[in-house]
């Protein structure tokens, strides 16, 4: 799926720079399969990469100065390395906002060493969707890592490759997000998803058996846009915060779904329903990898389900686009459904039988055209490897 965009990163390094590459690097975007808004309550993630991919084509220079530039915006940006510090984060809104991920990218690997000053054209390409909560924004920043990596010779785990994404992501980009997009555009394998611990990030591969059991996942894009920056996400963060703090714990991580019905005496019915979101998201993430071993991937679809309808009474992030996707992908005969992602738009999910995938998908697009929606955008995606070296 991404030769076009390795095709487009070469020529347009070639344009730049007038030469091939030095090398080729890429990294997917990401699916969460199950696991929302748990990630900044120290709980569990299960995404897994995608077969869309962001590719960086590298150009060596011996001048300390590194250079960007991508197929959404051929004006390149070219700072010293040396300037970096200086730039990030204070000053960042000298630098046109997409710069602001690779650049950052390269400040937060920069960061404390002195040693690693050979200069670097990068030219991006990409297959990922921006803004569908494919998150395109992981790609690039692991795509632009995984090269600056190798060619500095920092010699850093996947791990810290993650970590560097989310700083530059969090502290260069400005957006206030955890670490599972990145930590699945790293360690993503072919048909398995990350089954991720955000309080300490230990991460297990467990494979999800798709291609095995002939099934698919829809993704069901609504194309009504999210934005981080809206209220909404911040004032989930701040009642789950109040949660904890009622219930005395350091993050709702520390409550099981047994104390919910003591949690329920002590706060407002809206505090309380966010809590229960996450305490019970927590709990379907782990029976789904549990469920998925035990009984395979035909059985995770009533925990699909069940997540869905606490986004959407509970939590209260999804909007009526998304609820149609998934009330239609199921009735069309999908084994489960949910919104994924941040919520207040961007994309839902279905897991179907291959052979259904037609049917499933005709059903959603008249469904949207009865309602009076824009068409969505319906494809399938392939649980696929993390970053790495392409050439
Ligand atoms: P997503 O859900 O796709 O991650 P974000 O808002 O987090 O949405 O990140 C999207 C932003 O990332 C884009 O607006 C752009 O600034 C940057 N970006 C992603 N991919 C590219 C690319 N190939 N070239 C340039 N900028 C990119
Ligand atoms: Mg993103």
């Amino acid at each position: 799926m991404s030769a076009t965009a390795t095709a487009e990163a070469r020529t347009l390094l070639h344009e730049l720079t007038g030469r091939a590459p030095a090398g080729v690097w890429s990294a997917p975007g990401r699916v969460n399969l199950i696991g929302e808004h748990t990630d900044y309550n120290d709980g569990f993630v299960f995404p897994f990469a995608i077969d869309a991919r962001t590719v960086v084509a590298l150009g060596a220079r011996t001048d300390g100065r590194i250079r960007v530039v991508s197929t959404f915006d051929k004006t390149p940006v070219e700072v010293a390395l040396a300037d970096l510090d200086a730039l990030f984060p204070g000053r960042r809104d000298e630098v046109v906002e997409w710069a602001r991920y690779p650049l950052g990218v390269a400040w937060a690997l920069l960061d404390g060493r002195d040693a690693a000053t050979a200069g670097v054209d990068l030219a991006i390409a990409s297959d990922v969707p921006v803004g569908a909560g494919l998150s395109s924004s992981a790609a690039i920043e692991e795509a632009t890592a995984s090269a600056l990596d190798d060619v500095w010779g920092l010699g850093l785990d996947r791990i810290a490759l993650a970590h560097a994404g989310r700083r530059a992501e969090n502290e260069a980009v400005g957006a206030p997000t955890g670490i599972m997009d990145q930590m699945a555009s790293v360690l993503g394998r072919a048909d398995a998803g990350i089954f991720l611990d955000c309080r300490d990030f230990h991460a297990d591969t467990i494979p999800l058996g798709f291609a095995a059991a002939d099934l698919e996942v829809l993704v069901m894009d609504t194309r009504v846009a999210h934005a981080h920056s809206t209220g909404g996400y911040g004032e989930r963060r701040a009642a789950c915060e109040r949660g904890a703090a009622i219930l005395g714990v350091p993050a709702l991580r520390d409550v099981r779904v047994d104390d919910l019905p003591r949690a329920q005496e002590l706060m407002d019915d809206v505090t309380f329903r966010r809590v229960r979101h996450v305490v019970t998201e927590n709990q379907r993430v782990i029976d789904t990898v549990r469920v998925l071993r035990g009984q395979g991937p035909r059985a995770i679809g009533a925990l699909l389900d069940a997540s869905h309808a606490s986004m959407r009474d509970d939590f209260e992030i999804s909007v009526p686009e998304l609820d149609l996707a998934v009330e239609t992908a199921r009735a069309a005969g999908a084994i489960g459904a949910r919104m994924t992602g941040g919520g207040f738009g961007g994309a839902a999910i279905a897991l179907v039988d291959r052979e259904r995938v037609g049917e499933v998908s005709a059903a959603v697009t008249s469904a949207f055209a009865a309602a009076g929606y824009a068409a969505p955008h319906l494809f399938t995606v392939q649980p696929s490897d993390g970053a790495r070296r392409d050439a």
